[in-house]
């Protein structure tokens, strides 16, 4: 692309592909932290108290074996769980919808990390860690009851089949997360599990459903100056790929902060 001025937004499905762009034009992003985990289902009626108050609670644990910060995410209320095709891996994510709901309520329940030297790419680290529950899962998402991964085996399609519970995806692999995901992420996530069981009775029922892999890749931020341009002039960066924003009401305000500083440097 030859122009004077671009702004580079293709999301966090295009930001692996935007860093190798901007490390060519001598762009470099700073690593950070990373988020890796799950995807948790339950019946809805444990959220219904909370959901009143809140619909997209924000529940924070600090765990107590590796005193990480583990955090609920985009909560669904009689949501669905769907999977998130990326080229070498894929994702779980969730969403509800306006008119269809299921019976059931999901989350993403991620552990925070960052990394220090000798590995500072986070990014790397969470493909690798993706595509490795990609390759277990036989390339669909990871599917096990809560049971089972305290236990240390495998969930089964025979034992998913008995459970009170109806998975909303179906499109998922019965299997071992402890196979997929770091011991420490595990731990975590169990740990975490047992502490939100107090604020939402019921979700450490041996029949809550747990999806692998969920992880968000905003971890590549660009230093950035006014109006979102990096340090080559000319060269925006908006949106999730940015680092900068983490859900659609900020990737469009990153947007529009890029098009306002071009404008107004056009003199327009
Ligand atoms: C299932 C799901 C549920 C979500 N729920 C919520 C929610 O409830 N609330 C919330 O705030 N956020 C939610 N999000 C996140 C939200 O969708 C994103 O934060 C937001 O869309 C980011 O906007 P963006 O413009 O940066 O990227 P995107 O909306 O991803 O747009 C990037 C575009 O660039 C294109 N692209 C990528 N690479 C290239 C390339 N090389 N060349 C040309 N085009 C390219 C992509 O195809 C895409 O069309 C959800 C995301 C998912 C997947």
């Amino acid at each position: 692309i030859h122009a004077k001025v671009v702004i580079a937004a293709p999301g966090r499905v295009g930001a692996y592909w935007l860093r190798e762009q901007a490390r060519n034009l001598g762009v470099g992003p700073a690593f950070g932290p990373l988020d890796i985990g799950v995807r948790v289902e339950f019946p809805a009626e444990l959220y219904q108290s909370i959901e009143r108050v809140m619909y997209d609670a924000k529940l924070r644990v600090r765990t107590a074996t590796y005193d990480d910060m583990v955090r609920t995410f985009c909560t669904n209320p009689r949501g669905f769980v769907v999977r998130e095709d990326h080229e070498n891996f894929v994702l779980v994510n969730g969403h509800a919808e306006n008119k269809r709901k299921s019976d059931n309520t999901n989350f993403a329940l991620l552990v925070h990390m960052e990394l220090t030297d000798p590995v500072e790419d986070t990014t790397q680290y969470g493909r690798a860690v993706a595509q490795l529950a990609s390759t277990i899962g036989g390339g669909q998402p990871i599917l096990q009851r809560l049971k089972d991964l305290q236990q240390g085996r495998r969930s089964t399609a025979e034992r998913i089949r008995r459970l009170p519970i109806q998975p909303t995806l179906t499109d998922a692999t019965p299997g071992d997360i402890s196979m997929a995901l770091p011991q420490r992420i595990v731990v975590d996530l169990l740990e975490a599990i047992e502490r939100l069981n107090r604020v939402i009775p019921g979700l450490s029922a041996d029949s809550t459903l747990i999806y692998a892999p969920e992880i968000k890749f905003y971890d590549t931020r660009y230093a950035i100056r006014a109006g979102m341009e990096t340090d080559l002039t000319g060269f925006y960066v908006a949106g999730d790929a940015s680092g900068h924003s983490r859900g659609i009401v900020f990737s469009a305000v990153t947007g529009i902060y890029a098009a306002r500083h071009i404008m107004t440097r056009a003199g327009k």
